[in-house]
Formats: C-alpha cells, structure tokens, sequence
C-alpha cells in the first residue's frame, strides 16, 4: 500500500492505495493556518492515520508516502522552496524529512498539478494518449503536459498555461505578469471581479453564495448561477473560456499534442458542456484543422491525492 496527500489551501486530502489507483481509505483535514511548518506535518500525519484507519491499514503497512503540494518544490530533498498558497510554510521547507520522522515511512515531495497530471495518464483520462495537455481550471488555472508518454518537467516549472498570455497589457495576475490566462479564468480572479461587478449590476452570485453558507464563490455556486441564467456570471464565464482558448488553442498549435483534458474544480462542475465551449474557442486560435481531443478529466477531487501515492521516493530523501 501507499498513501498520496494532496495539500491545499484550505485542505489536506489523503489517499490510502493498493496496486495503483484503487483506494482504499480516505480521509481529508483543514489545512492548518498557524503554529509553523511543525503544525503542518502534524496535521499531514494525522490525515495520513485517519486514512489508514479508513483502510483498516497501519503506518507499517505502507511502502511510501508521495505529497502534491502547489509551488515549487526541490524533488531530490523532498523541500517545498515556494509553496504557494499555504500560509505556515513562508519559506523553504524539508517538508518530505519531517513527515519520514513523523511516520517512520518514506516520503516523497512533487508538484501538485503535475502529480495529478501523472495520474490522468496512468488511470485516467490521459490513458491511451502519447502527448496531451492537462488544464486544471480551479482556483489558478494549473497545467502539465506529457510528451511522448512522458511528464514534461522542463527546469521544474513546465506546462504554467495559466501563466501564458491571454492579452498582452492586460489584467494584472496574481502572479504579477499582466494579462495571463488565470488573471481572466481562474476562480479567485473570477471573484474579484464578481465582486467589482455586484456594484453596477445586479447578480444572484453573492446571495446564492451566503445561501450555501459559503465565504466564497465555489464552482457549485458559478453553476447554480448559471443555472439561474445570471447574466453577471455568464458573461464572467465566457470571458474566462475566451482566455482559455487562446491559451490552449497557442498551446496545441505549438506542441501538436494528441488531448486536452481539462479538470479542477471549475472544470469538472461546469461539464461537457462547458468543455466544448472551451474546444471551440482554443480552435479560433489552432494553426490547423485537426483538432486534438478534449475530455474532461476523470480522477476528480482525488486524483490530486493519487498520483502523490504515485510518487518515487529519491534515494537521499527517505528520511525513514
Ligand atoms: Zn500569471
């Protein structure tokens, strides 16, 4: 067995495996917003347990331990340098040592999207496929490619197609480039303008929001907009799959890839419907006629947690 934790935010979702990607216990935390990077790893073990009580396993079952965190990450000692979004860890961190001592177990440190992404190619949506191209429409919008059957890692920050330009002098992003993909697509900057919007129109957003008892715009709330044919959130909404198109449609132009397929959050809850409207607007910006294949991804919230477990542990970070 092996477990796979995928680290967020705002959770922690962990993953026990058996022969792969069958699950076989599962269990997720909130993601500790103070007492230091020590904090974390203790709410990482804990998950680890609780998922392995849901599997009726022990720590002295498992072979490895992979974490996806979000940033960038020094595989080899297993440190997150910048992780992004998770507020106890400021700076670098040996965040796959700690866990080891904490677990007694091997640990390996990757990049969360690209751990999803390896998931989607071995079980999921990307089985079949030498070359695509993983969009992660969430939050930010997150990108992996495989090239010819394989990961694409670069310099260790491959495939940001959130990060391309999607209009030059544009938004600003999160990121501090102006115009990138994510600053029209992803759903924190959906939520600023939303925001900004609410002012001069009326939008359902923010009450369907308070309804669910949410602080944010979730992707159940952008669909239950939808739904209710608010035009605040349709024309927000196209917008965000024009950007995508120009980045995806620039993507395929240049890597020629045999898919797209398209997960996170948003993704996954706006559907085929949504995908297609995403296919259309990439192909107003492909060179040529044959069009790759576009599927949604089908690993789901887990699949992050997954391909963790799928992670090798580098000879020198097996603190354990
Ligand atoms: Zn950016």
């Amino acid at each position: 067995m092996r477990a796979g934790l995928d680290l967020g935010g705002t959770k922690i979702q962990a993953v026990v495996t058996a022969r792969g990607a069958r699950v076989a216990g599962q269990a997720r935390r909130n993601t500790p917003t103070r007492g230091g990077p020590e904090a974390l790893v203790g709410e990482l073990a804990g998950t680890v347990r609780d998922a392995l009580a849901a599997a009726g396993a022990d720590a002295g079952d498992l072979e490895s331990i992979g974490i996806g965190a979000p940033g960038s990450i020094d595989v080899a000692t297993g440190s997150g340098l910048q992780v992004a979004n998770v507020e106890v860890l400021d700076g670098p961190y040996p965040l796959a040592p700690a866990l080891a001592d904490a677990l007694g177990v091997p640990v390996a440190l990757g990049n969360d999207v690209n751990v999803a992404v390896e998931a989607e190619r071995r079980f999921g949506a990307g089985r079949g496929f030498r070359s695509f191209l993983g969009v992660f429409w969430g939050t930010g919008v997150g990108g992996g490619l495989v090239v010819d059957g394989r990961l694409l890692v670069g310099r260790g920050s491959a495939g940001e197609i959130g990060h391309t330009c999607a209009k030059a002098g544009g938004r600003r992003c999160s990121c501090g480039l102006r115009g990138c993909v994510e600053a029209y697509a992803g759903r924190a900057a959906l939520e600023t303008r939303a925001r900004r919007e609410a002012r001069k129109r009326k939008t359902v957003l923010f009450d369907l929001m308070r309804k669910r008892g949410r602080s944010q715009l979730t992707s159940g709330v952008w669909l239950r907009a939808l739904d209710a044919r608010d035009e605040v959130a349709h024309d927000l909404l196209r917008e965000a799959v024009e950007a995508l198109g120009i980045g995806i449609g620039s993507a395929v132009t240049l890597l020629d890839v045999d898919a797209v397929i398209v997960g996170g959050g948003l993704g996954e809850r706006l559907g085929p419907t949504w995908l297609r409207r995403i296919e259309k607007a990439a192909a107003r910006h492909t060179f040529f006629d044959v069009a790759p294949v576009y599927r949604l991804a089908e690993l789901g919230d887990l699949g992050g947690a997954i391909g963790a477990s799928l992670l090798a542990v580098p000879k020198r970070a097996s603190g354990a």
